[in-house]
């Protein structure tokens, strides 16, 4: 739970929060060269400028969720407040980085931590650990002077990915497994350094679509070989207990997204576990020369991470579900009575575990396709972008199809729901 001052700082208004951050906008802007703690603190009513104006760049309406490429999450006041704090204040990183690992270790009950400059960046430290431990190098051998040394990492086919790239850095290889007879022998080939395990791959409940080998029996299989295993679970928080769940099991590292459900920084990660593991990885990281000094995590993105921790833990499960369901309904209402249209709530069991409105149609009948909704949509003003899984087959948990609007409403802003049901309205019913 956090502290008082904390869920005080969580709970002070937009107002407070706008003269803080104008505070130490101006201190940074307009002072000529060193500027006090005196100066800094200072209360100003500049509130920094509209850079996204400047620029030309427009801003949209997420109803699609924590994307990448849509900027993933907004940090709350209480965490950028931390930011802006910290950004007026030179530290050494070093430092900086070694309390932060221990105060999230602590805070998240495991061995070790580091901040990271993401889940990708977290999944290629991870790598670049296991290989030093396997293999008994140094950070700056990775990766090219790793020939003839033990460089695999086992996977199963069900789990393989776009990050696997994170892990090639430091110059590991994948051998893909898919029946347990084939993990065994990969296990006992003596060629492994890692386990990768893609935690959405799976359901909690049972073996998810062709994975044939589930956490428990994966984690002993490669225990009995002494590989470590690391599992991606990076857009997996909701429910909060899977912080702490994951090396509970027995994962030796669990790699997070900083700035998706946790709503950190968006480049910054968490990557948790056995210390002698996470000690590694941190050799790996910036500031020193290893295939992490290009992942940069300045003090900002170190100090917003650990906020968003704290942020994350004055919640309960309840709290940290928001008002979604009452966003849901709002746009529910809206388009309520419309000719062919049916509503439905999924939230998807591992990953984005939250409430999402599906509003499935019946194009004959509406008159519009979903392909045409999307336009009018992201071509309206404000520009309005669905969730990706909108006009696709079931995915990632959110069981879609051709007809079907996917809308994210957790990364939604005050109001915005209310906005998301009259556009989606309107396009369903050709008044764009
Ligand atoms: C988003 C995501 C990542 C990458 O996370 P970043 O924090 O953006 O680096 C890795 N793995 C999975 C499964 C993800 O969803």
């Amino acid at each position: 739970m956090g502290t008082s001052n904390q869920s005080q700082a969580h709970l002070s208004s937009r107002r407070d929060f706008v003269r803080l951050a104008g505070g130490a906008a101006a201190a940074l802007g307009s002072a000529p060269a060193l500027v006090s703690a005196e100066t800094a603190a200072a209360p100003t009513t500049h509130p920094g400028e509209d850079y996204y104006e400047k620029l030309g760049v427009p801003k949209i309406i997420n109803a699609a969720g924590t994307y990448t490429a849509l900027t993933a999450a907004c940090m709350p006041p209480v965490v950028l407040a931390a930011v802006q704090q910290a950004a007026l204040h030179p530290v050494r990183l070093h430092d900086l980085q070694t309390k932060a690992g221990e105060y999230v270790a602590k805070r998240l009950r495991c061995e070790g931590a580091v901040i990271t400059s993401g889940a990708s960046g977290a999944i290629s430290i991870a790598t670049a650990a296991c290989m030093q431990h396997a293999n008994n190098i140094r950070f700056l051998d990775m990766p090219q002077a790793i020939d003839g040394k033990k460089n695999q990492v086992i996977v199963q086919r069900a789990h393989r990915y776009g990050y696997d790239h994170a892990m090639f850095l430091c110059g590991a290889r994948v051998t893909e497994v898919v029946t347990r007879d084939d993990y065994k022998r990969a296990c006992a080939a003596g060629q492994g350094i890692m386990t990768n395990f893609f935690n959405a791959a799976e359901e909690e409940d049972g073996l998810a679509g062709t994975a044939q080998i589930g956490r428990e029996e994966w984690l002993r299989v490669a225990h009995e070989h002494g590989i470590p295993c690391h599992l991606d679970a990076a857009a997996d928080m909701p429910p909060i207990s899977n912080l702490w769940k994951y090396t509970g099991m027995g994962f030796d590292l669990v790699s997070f997204s900083g700035g998706k459900g946790m709503r950190g920084p968006q480049n910054a990660g968490l990557l948790l576990g056995k210390k002698h593991l996470t000690d590694l990885a941190a050799q790996n990281n910036n500031p020193g020369d290893g295939v992490g000094r290009g992942m940069k995590v300045a003090k900002e993105q170190i100090v917003g991470m650990v906020a968003a921790v704290d942020w994350v833990l004055s919640h309960t499960e309840e709290s940290m579900q928001g008002d979604y369901q009452k966003r849901v309904d709002v746009v529910t209402h809206a388009v309520k009575g419309i000719p062919s249209v049916r509503t439905e709530t999924v939230v998807p069991k591992i990953a984005n575990h939250v409430p999402h409105l599906l509003i499935r149609f019946d194009p004959a009948v509406t008159g519009v396709t979903t392909a045409q909704i999307v336009t009018a949509l992201r071509s309206g003003q404000p520009s309005i972008e669905l969730n990706p899984n909108t006009g696709h087959p079931p995915n990632q948990g959110i069981p879609s199809d051709a007809n079907t609007l996917v809308v994210g409403v957790w990364m939604l802003q005050p109001g915005e729901d209310a906005i998301v049901g009259r556009r989606i309205r309107a396009a369903l019913t050709k008044q764009v």
